[in-house]
């Protein structure tokens, strides 16, 4: 059935995809969760080796200059993510579809990578206030860096035309039914 297929979700911060991503990996057995590496702290409850590979900033950089990341970007405030070459091969492995949630630029990037093996799926916030409201709501990070977000966001948006899909995240039911259909078409492919 599967030849070594990816699926992408990208979205600015806030938009709502870490909920559908959730729904996504505990409905389709045979897609899992691609765990990026990172170099900034780890938040509240977050574990290593679950919800990312947390590294040093010197040992995130041992790493790029030995090329072992697919893709890795400096996303906030000097913060390294990125996806680790053997974390998609573990998952290929496994004969499983690998399941990205990362930042715009890098799901564009892995659509360019591997062009016809990838699913790209924008999730698009109704509107910037909404999602202003959202990240306050969700209280993990400083207002500081909510900012940050929301303005970054606002560039993100233009990142969409780029993506095979767009979901627009009005109504949570509405998007998990979305993206049930476009991924279960996929994985029939
Ligand atoms: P957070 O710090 O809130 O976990 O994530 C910050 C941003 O980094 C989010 O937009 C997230 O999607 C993005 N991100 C997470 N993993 C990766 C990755 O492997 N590569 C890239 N390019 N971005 C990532």
């Amino acid at each position: 059935m599967m030849d070594n297929k990816l699926i992408v979700f990208s979205a600015p911060s806030g938009a709502g995809k870490t909920t559908l991503v959730k729904y996504i990996i505990e409905t389709f057995s045979d897609i899992v969760f691609s765990i990026s590496a990172t170099s900034r702290i780890a938040r509240g409850e977050e574990k290593d080796g679950v919800d990312y590979y947390f590294l040093s900033n010197k040992e995130f950089k041992a790493r790029i200059e030995n090329e072992e990341f697919i893709e890795y970007e400096e996303v906030y405030g000097g913060n390294y993510y990125g996806t680790l070459k053997s974390e998609v091969d573990r998952i290929w492995k496994l004969n499983k579809i690998a399941l990205f949630d990362i930042d715009v630029v890098g799901g564009a990037n892995i659509k360019n990578m591997f062009p016809n093996q990838t699913l790209s799926i924008f999730v698009m916030p109704p509107s910037i206030d909404i999602l202003k409201d959202r990240l306050l709501e969700r209280g993990d990070v400083s207002l500081e860096e909510i900012n940050v977000r929301v303005k970054k966001a606002e560039s993100e948006l233009d990142y969409a035309s780029r993506f095979d899909n767009i979901i627009i995240n009005n109504d949570l039911e509405e998007s998990k039914k979305i993206a049930h259909t476009l991924i279960k078409e996929f994985i029939d492919e």
